[in-house]
């Protein structure tokens, strides 16, 4: 840990008066503001140092006791533990702040070796205090099947994102000022985990679910946002979905629509007997009714509609025998016949 010298970071005199220390802190403070530097970390730290500064030299008795240990703060013999707890680090949530404006938290860890975590914490009420802020929401992509929207239920779900740095709360800098080796001064470390996630029965393409609190994490004492995630509903090889119905091409046997009888018909649960009137138009839409997919609101079903269409003898990749040819060409004079004489 470094010795801090709060009159050089503010630039002042070691005798300045207050409104010296406060004229050249609002100078800093204005140009070193993270609003007024995005993203950029160098800004941050030396904002939350200069607030610290500040805080330090116009409270008369922490600078009366910064000024008497001065640069004697480490010497052998002074046990700086005394005046924190234990010496160790105290942090126990996220420091910090998006914005960077200075906490509790945000204090170093020399200032907490003088001060406490009390003087931190009171210094936090009087100082620009953290404005607690709920994190963003974030948004997620989620890969469903059809027969998972179909039935819905529980589904793990591997869920990555972005949190504090636990090591430097965020400021991306060690105790002594050095880069976090914890997240490479990003203050930021991505995490990954696995939870369990309800899909609704009946989630369409584009549906987001939300599971609140595993957004990004709020500033100060602000919760986390809300994570959505998106389904995507994977295409299915033999059901299209239209709304809360789905739609399905079925290959017959072209004399079950010209001679009538029944097809098994592949439902997303199993398979349903269709009874097939006799002349049924090749490519005719049979509707059964609730085998669609469950509506949202009300559990209720939508319905399948399946289209029969008629497989030609001799257009499967396998010639006519000789005996069809010759049953074809006796019904192809038929139809001749029926031409004629209509
Ligand atoms: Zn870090």
């Amino acid at each position: 840990m470094e010795y801090r010298d709060y009159y050089k970071v503010l630039g002042v005199a070691k005798d300045a008066p207050s409104e010296d220390v406060n004229k050249a802190y609002r100078k800093l403070a204005r140009k070193y503001h993270p609003d007024l530097n995005p993203g950029d970390k160098t800004a941050e730290s030396r904002f939350k140092e200069i607030n610290e500064a500040h805080e330090v030299l116009t409270d008369p008795d922490k600078r009366q006791k910064y000024d008497q240990l001065g640069s004697n703060w480490n010497r052998p013999g002074f046990d700086m533990h005394s005046y924190g707890r234990g010496g160790a680090r105290q942090r126990t949530r996220p420091a910090g702040d998006a914005t960077g404006a200075a906490g509790a938290e945000s204090f170093s860890d020399f200032f907490q070796s003088i001060f406490g975590q009390a003087g931190a914490k009171a210094a936090g009420r009087t100082a620009t205090a953290t404005r607690p802020r709920r994190g963003d929401d974030i948004e997620q992509q989620v890969e469903v099947s059809l027969e998972e929207a179909f039935a819905g239920g529980q589904r793990m779900f591997t869920l990555t994102g972005q949190d504090r740095c636990p090591r430097c709360g965020g400021s991306g800098l060690d105790a002594d000022g050095k880069t976090c080796t914890n997240c490479k001064g990003t203050g930021w470390t991505t995490f990954s985990r696995r939870i369990e996630v309800k899909i609704p029965a009946g989630v369409r393409d584009g549906s987001r679910i939300r599971i609140a609190g595993e957004g990004n994490p709020g500033a100060g004492t602000g919760p986390r946002g809300d994570l959505y995630l998106v389904v995507m509903l994977k295409p299915h090889p033999k059901f299209r979905r239209e709304d809360d119905n789905l739609l399905e091409d079925l290959d017959v046997p072209y004399t079950t629509l010209v001679l009538g009888g029944e097809v098994l018909v592949p439902t997303v649960k199993g398979k349903l007997l269709l009874k097939v009137p006799a002349g049924t138009a090749n490519g005719k839409q049979f509707r059964l009714a609730g085998q669609g997919m469950p509506r949202l609101k009300d559990g209720t079903r939508g319905d399948l509609m399946v289209k029969l269409y008629a497989v030609l003898p001799g257009t499967a990749g396998s010639p006519l025998s000789s005996r069809e040819r010759e049953l074809f060409t006796e019904l192809a004079g038929m139809s001749g016949q029926q031409a004629a004489s209509s």
